[in-house]
């Protein structure tokens, strides 16, 4: 099924106008074009290194359909349109937001042989009818961005964990799964949850040597703001993305840039209506205005070569979404710079959305008996808005719809944004209920586990590049063009005057900190512990007990190893004088909360 042998070296040359390969693509090139079967591929490239080549090349070289899964409508439409340019009427994509005529002439295209690329959104594997319709002349399955397969990974999408059954179903001969944001366990967790037999994997270092890493702990939001200013003001800062946790925040900083700087500075975020959005992209890529500040909403497809700094005025919630948007900083390989700003409340207001966004079993059990009531037939459908009334509420549906889809119980399939369609495949019994049990939990962990890693990376004190080649599971030595960080270069923060003349004035935990850390992870164990485990906990144990109990998935695990096991269990017996806490008794003490009611409780904080 492989089309007339040619170098890929002129393949390249003539379909990209391409003169060399990237490190890493030809490898995963040739295991999928050739004269030998194709092979399983898993591809793990920073940002930007031109993972979609890895696909795109043996697309147009092979003369069968390579299918491309893709989780975002935008970065399709991107990839279409500059491969209809490469190749007029081979390429095509799927998806709910198009208009069902365009949709059934591209799938026509793709029954009749015309097409040599179809996207499509992964929902679109649970339509009998797109199945039938490609099946037996699929010749590569790509997923792209398949750390959404994972539940370890930073952006899941429960529609991923049918691929598997798709690919084999449709008679796919490989299949390419490519991600920027794999740590080894998300590798893992790709490789068994897509079923890839022995595959080729091409991995290029994670290292970006031309970036320099700077960490800048602020009191308030208003030193934060001025320090902002201040780094954009240098000469060579811009263009500049920065990137802000909310909406609103978006809005605030803009509008203080622009005083700050004196000239225009562009918003962006979801808030604002397609039109407004697509101007402000464009204005920000043609040069035209140099300075953006956005939500994550702005960057995944976006591709301008020349950002010089990519600021953060809040710690994102994981290094793995942390280091793909600094990653949009140089990539054209000339110094730039990754500038995270951290505020001491950043950290409290991470444990509230990852407590927030937790699932407790009468979510699952609502949205189950919902799915159960409605499918007396087999089938549901129903309004996703009765399920979740807000963002928050869509978060943990989708998770507690992923959980299901995991469990066997469900099978969904494509739906507008609003509605929630499917199959049901089993009851919601009690092995169905145990198995999302289970699972809620190991979200529960991962975002825990998420949360340490960033902020050991806040408040690391080795060098920063290091640290996120460690994450990253690279081992090759990290090497720098520039400065590197401010670890190894404390100078870089006299570049983000602040004032104290450029030092970092965050502040270390409290002993206050330390009581609540106490109390929280005694009221969130399960099962409880007692006095010298609560110790180990907080000062990061690796005992077997412990990690069998995953311990270490809990939000203060290992905050306080700068203590002695003494000072941690002072301060826990100090808790067990005033009240707040007591021992159970027994052979196994353990610890609860001591207070016998709400009220007193609060009396004795
Ligand atoms: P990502 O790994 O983030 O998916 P992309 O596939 O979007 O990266 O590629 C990033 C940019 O690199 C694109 O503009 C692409 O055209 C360019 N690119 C990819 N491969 C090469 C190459 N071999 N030579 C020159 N430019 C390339
Ligand atoms: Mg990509």
């Amino acid at each position: 099924m492989v089309g007339r042998p040619m170098s890929l070296a002129s393949a390249l040359q003539q379909h990209f106008g391409f003169s060399a390969f990237r490190p890493g693509q030809e490898e995963a090139v040739r295991a999928v074009t050739g004269s030998s079967p194709a092979r399983d591929v898993l591809v793990v490239m920073p940002t930007g290194a031109g993972k979609s080549l890895c696909y795109q090349l043996p697309a147009l070289v092979r003369d069968d359909l390579t299918l491309v899964v893709s989780p975002l409508v935008s970065l399709m439409q991107d990839q279409v349109e500059s491969l209809e340019a490469i190749a007029p009427g081979r390429v095509a994509l799927i998806n709910s937001q198009r208009d069902s005529a365009a949709n059934a002439a591209a799938l026509r295209c793709a029954a009749d042989g015309s097409l040599s690329a179809l996207y499509v959104a992964p929902e679109r594997f649970g339509s009998p009818g797109f199945l039938e319709a490609v099946r037996g002349r699929v010749g590569l399955f790509v997923v792209d961005e398949a750390h959404c397969v994972s539940q370890w990974g930073h952006d899941f999408r429960p529609d991923y964990f049918r691929l598997a059954d798709a690919a084999r179903y449709l008679g796919a001969q490989a299949i390419i799964a490519s991600t920027a944001t794999a740590t080894p366990q998300v590798a893992r967790d790709i490789e068994r949850r897509l079923g890839l037999r022995d595959p080729v994997r091409v991995t290029t270092g994670f290292d970006r040597p031309n970036l320099d890493f700077v960490v800048v702990r602020c009191g308030t939001a208003a030193v934060k703001h001025r320090r902002i200013a201040a780094a954009l003001a240098e000469p060579g800062a811009t263009p500049a993305i920065v990137y802000a946790g909310t909406r609103k925040g978006v809005d605030r900083l803009a509008e203080s840039l622009r005083a700050a700087l004196g000239r225009e500075v562009l918003a962006y975020h979801a808030g604002l209506g397609r039109e407004p959005r697509a101007a402000a992209q464009r204005r920000f890529m043609s040069g035209d205005v140099d300075v953006v500040v956005a939500t994550n909403a702005f960057g995944m497809g976006v591709d301008k070569a020349d950002v010089r700094t990519v600021v953060h005025e809040s710690v994102p919630g994981s290094l793995e979404a942390y280091y793909q948007e600094a990653g949009r900083a140089g990539r054209d390989g000339d110094p730039a710079r990754a500038l995270l700003f951290a505020e001491g409340r950043d950290k409290g207001l991470h444990v509230f959305f990852i407590q927030r966004s937790e699932v407790d079993d009468a979510l699952v059990e609502r949205v189950a008996s919902t799915l159960m009531f409605r499918g007396m037939d087999g089938r549901y459908d129903v309004d996703a808005r009765e399920l979740a009334s807000d963002s928050d509420d869509e978060e943990r549906l989708r998770a507690v719809i992923g959980h299901l889809v995991q469990a066997g119980v469900i099978q969904p399939a494509p739906a507008p944004a609003d509605r929630l369609r499917g199959r049901i495949l089993t009851p919601f019994d009690g092995r169905a209920r145990a198995a999302c049990r289970t699972l809620v939990a190991e979200g529960t962990r991962a975002r825990w586990r998420q949360y340490r890693a960033i902020w050991a990376y806040v408040e690391g004190d080795g060098c920063r590049r290091q640290a996120i080649l460690t994450h990253f599971g690279d081992t090759l030595a990290p090497v720098a063009h520039g400065q590197c960080c401010d670890v190894c270069h404390p100078a870089l923060l006299a570049a983000v005057p602040g004032p104290r003349g450029g030092a970092n004035d965050g502040r270390e935990p409290s002993g206050g900190d330390l009581d609540e850390a106490i109390m929280a992870t005694v009221e969130s164990a399960s099962p409880g512990c007692g006095r010298t485990r609560v110790v180990e906990i907080l000062r990061g144990g690796r005992s077997r007990r412990l990690l069998e109990n995953s311990y270490d998935g809990l939000p203060a695990y290992g905050q306080f190893d700068h203590l002695t096991a003494a000072e941690v269990l002072g301060r826990v017996d100090g808790l067990i004088t005033a009240g707040r806490l007591r021992s159970t008794g027994g052979s196994y003490p353990k610890l609860v909360a001591g207070a016998p009611s709400g009220r007193l409780a609060e009396a004795s904080a």
